[in-house]
């Protein structure tokens, strides 16, 4: 190899190249495809197969100029060449390095005159250092697995001059073009030496840390792998040994099947689940699914309990002792549950002690014949006992107590379960109520039966009746057990704030049981007898600490609440022992202090009182009446506006009213047309006054035709501009011709007139048989007016009206 130019100035065809350099003493091989590189090649092959390479300041210029070029380049030697459809490829051989000292032809490519750079090679121990480092540094290199030309490797290895091997290392270095450029133009040896271990350094570095990753994810893949494996071992030992997870699994399973006491149908098919389960991958989704059927299976219960001991002074006892006042109530439950005992006794016996697959001999004989209706239905507003009359049954009879909303279903499956193909399908609210109590006869109350509705899926009151009804209740179908389930033994309460929207054929199978609403006496003697002690408990107040007046507490029931029940009482006590429990917590014992609770200070616990002003304190108006209403919370008084304005009789009724509530505002209006010269009505009033009847308080709902008599007192107040009296309340609904009828709910309507301080009430002579079931303290309080005609409501209700002598 030589490694200078025969003639150190020369003339030569010069190549351009985009990136990349041909070291003195290195070999490569390169593409020649530009006009201008390819003509050159083929002169140089011509004549002294030597050309100058250079390489492009930018390697992105496709038709570099002179200026674009390098100055110091390698004079290379074309070893061998091929054409190749329109390219050149060589294998080009650097000779030395040069210098491009000027440009003698641009055309057909480029000349130039160089004179060869020669290098400055240092002999100094710094050097041979250098040159041993970077021999060791490049093993190093290769041993990391850096990629290079072996022959080349070899060559490097088997020793060469420092000067040779500065170049050779710049030709295998991993560096960019522009620091390849600058390493050829550095003259001094020891220099590019220098800046090639810095380079070497560097590549070493990367490639260790390239080990170092590939080593780790190694370990990593490895270690996951060999885990795997030793677990899968694991699995094939304990399934040898027959004790892996699963197996026990199954194992607990198939023993809670055999001691839940399930019937033999129910046990069959529990067995042949749990068979299916057993042959299931474990990654079968299904396998899930079965599994919490059979949790299901052997969670409800099936044993059969012993019920039927109904001991009726036991129950008398825990009756009396939870509740106050309610004797008629606790009468009726009495009288239902000895009817039970007597049942039980008799017909039920020999049914109970055959265990048996059967239906037609699991059916409990001669149980609930179709005349007999026994399910217990409480019906009335929020608040007055129905939940904890339930508990105390349940109580007496030593029963579990369970208790479901049904308010808003819609749904079948929500009575009786989704079928087990639905994803997340569940039995019913039955099913999951027994499943709750825990045994096969609990008191099960379900709430709110009037809110169940049906639409398009499916009817859920018909689910409901299968499951109350004991002629079918025996083998209840719920959809997601598949098997039938017993609930004759469980005792069934119901309750409602009304019975019109429940079903007829549900509704026949009721024992009504009414719960009407409180007076103001049973309240105060709920609340300080019951409620007052139980939230004392609740709220971890000490005894004795807390005292509230007689006249608070009237004053909590009169002005804090209006209501049938005493939720909100119960309510507005807890609230007493909240406030008072905090500032007992912030003293210490012995700073303790009493507190004792009189009307003044009510505002303070309270707040400012929520029912201001009672009847008793208004004046009486024209225009006004006070009519009495019944709505699903219990009764409720109802004050009647009457405005005149000029106009052609049109009637307006406005105060969110009710249909039929708007046509007995019809009625009264006609009622009052009619008797306009009875009653000295301005005449002809019907042609000059529009007649405009309000119905304040939105907030009762308003309907029903019980309204008429207090509409009609109203508009005739209002016409004869004689006042009403105002604590003279009346119900009743009125034909055309002033006749009054019989309405319902009157007792819970005096209950409401009584709370809200009326004194006197007017009612249709119809009911004065309801009067009977009225408590004592009511009636005792009230003057009854019994009315058969609109005249004579008048004569009580409008004092200073003047009828007519001819009427
Ligand atoms: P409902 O089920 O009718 O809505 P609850 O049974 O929940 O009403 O009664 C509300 C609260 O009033 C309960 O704390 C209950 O114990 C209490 N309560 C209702 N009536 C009486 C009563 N006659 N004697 C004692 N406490 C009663």
């Amino acid at each position: 190899m030589s490694t200078s130019l025969d003639n150190p100035n020369q003339i030569l065809p010069v190549v351009p190249i985009r990136d990349g350099i041909v070291f003195p003493g290195t070999e490569m091989i390169l593409t020649f495809g530009r006009q201008r590189s390819v003509a050159a090649i083929e002169a140089a092959q011509n004549a002294g197969k030597r050309v100058v390479l250079v390489m492009q300041r930018n390697p992105s210029i496709n038709d570099p100029t002179p200026s674009d070029l390098n100055q110091i380049g390698t004079v290379g030697e074309i070893v061998q060449m091929m054409r190749n459809e329109g390219e050149i490829n060589a294998l080009v051989r650097g000779i030395s390095k040069v210098e491009l000292t000027s440009y003698e032809a641009v055309e057909p490519f480029f000349v130039a005159r160089v004179a060869e750079v020669a290098d400055v090679i240092e002999e100094d121990e710094e050097t041979k250092a250098l040159f041993n480092h970077l021999t060791g540094q490049l093993r190093q290199a290769v041993k990391l697995g850096k990629t290079m030309d072996f022959l080349t490797f070899m060559n490097i290895m088997s020793g060469m001059s420092p000067v040779t091997l500065s170049y050779q290392l710049a030709g295998v270095l991993d560096t960019k073009p522009s620091e390849r450029q600058e390493l050829l133009e550095i003259n001094s040896v020891k220099a590019r030496f220098e800046k090639e271990a810095a380079y070497l350094a560097k590549e070493v570095k990367v490639l260790e840390l390239e080990r170092k990753i590939a080593t780790k994810t190694q370990e990593k893949f490895e270690k996951n792998v060999k885990e795997q494996v030793l677990r899968e071992r694991i699995k094939t030992i304990e399934k040898e040994l027959g004790d892996d997870d699963e197996n026990k699994e199954f194992k607990e399973l198939a023993d809670k099947i055999k001691k839940a006491g399930m019937p033999l149908e129910v046990r069959e098919k529990a067995e042949k689940e749990l068979r299916r389960l057993t042959q299931m991958s474990q990654y079968n989704p299904e396998a899930s699914y079965v599994r919490t059927y059979l949790d299901w299976l052997v969670e409800v219960p099936w044993m059969e309990t012993e019920t039927g001991k109904v001991n009726l002074t036991d129950a008398e006892k825990v009756l009396n002792q939870d509740h106050y006042a309610l004797a008629k109530i606790k009468e009726r439950i009495l009288e239902f549950l000895a009817v039970m005992k007597l049942r039980n006794a008799s017909e039920e016996a020999p049914a109970k002690t055959t265990k048996t697959d059967k239906k037609e001999e699991a059916k409990p004989a001669g149980k609930g014949s179709k005349s007999a209706p026994t399910i217990l239905c409480f019906v009335g507003p929020p608040g007055v006992g129905k939940t904890s009359i339930g508990k105390s049954i349940a109580r007496s009879l030593g029963r579990k107590f369970v208790k479901m909303s049904l308010g808003g279903i819609r749904d079948e499956a929500e009575i009786r379960g989704h079928r087990r193909t639905y994803v997340g399908a569940m039995p019913g609210r039955i099913i999951q109520g027994i499943k709750q109590a825990g045994t096969k006869s609990p008191v099960f109350m379900l709430d709110e039966i009037d809110k169940v509705g049906a639409d398009f899926r499916g009817d859920p009151s018909s689910a409901l009746l299968e499951a109350l009804d004991p002629e079918q209740n025996y083998a209840f179908s719920d959809h997601y057990l598949e098997v039938p389930y017993d609930l004759s033994e469980v005792f069934f309460i119901t309750t409602c704030n009304q019975l019109d929207t429940i079903p007829p054929a549900l509704r026949d199978r009721l024992e009504i049981i009414r719960f009407a609403g409180y007076t103001e006496d049973e309240k105060f003697h709920i609340a300080s007898d019951y409620l007052f002690e139980k939230q004392r408990v609740i709220h971890g107040v000490p005894k004795g600490v807390v005292e509230l007046s007689d006249e608070a507490l009237r004053e909590i029931i009169r002005r804090y609440t209006r209501e049938a029940g005493v939720r909100n009482l119960e309510r507005e006590v807890a609230t007493l022992f909240r406030k008072t429990a905090k500032k007992i917590a912030e003293v210490e014992t012995k700073d303790r202090k009493k507190y004792k609770i009189d009307p003044d200070d009510l505002q303070s616990y309270l707040g400012p009182t929520k029912f201001t002003s009672s009847l008793a304190e208004k004046k009486d108006e024209v225009g006004m009446s006070t009519g009495l209403a019944w709505t699903e919370a219990g009764g409720d008084i109802l004050f009647i506006e009457v405005a005149l304005m000029p106009g052609r009789g049109t009637l307006i009724l406005t105060g969110q009213l009710g249909d039929v509530m708007k046509e007995s505002a019809q009625a009264a209006m006609s009622y009052v047309r009619s008797r306009w010269k009875a009653l000295k009505l301005p005449e002809k009033f019907y042609q000059k006054l529009d007649v405009h009847v309000h119905v304040p308080e939105g907030a009762v709902p308003k309907d029903g035709p019980s309204a008429g008599a207090a509409i009609a007192t109203a508009i005739v107040s209002a016409l004869s501009k004689k006042p009403a009296r105002r604590l003279v309340a009346m119900t009743g609904e009125i034909t055309l011709r002033g006749r009054v009828l019989e309405i319902g709910g009157v007792k819970e309507k005096m209950i409401a007139a009584h709370r809200a301080g009326i004194k006197e009430v007017i009612l249709p002579k119809n009911n004065k048989k309801d009067l009977e079931d009225i408590p004592k303290a009511v009636i005792s309080d009230l003057k009854f007016n019994f009315v058969e005609h609109m005249d004579e409501v008048l004569k009580v209700a409008i004092p200073g009206l003047k009828f007519s002598a001819k009427s």
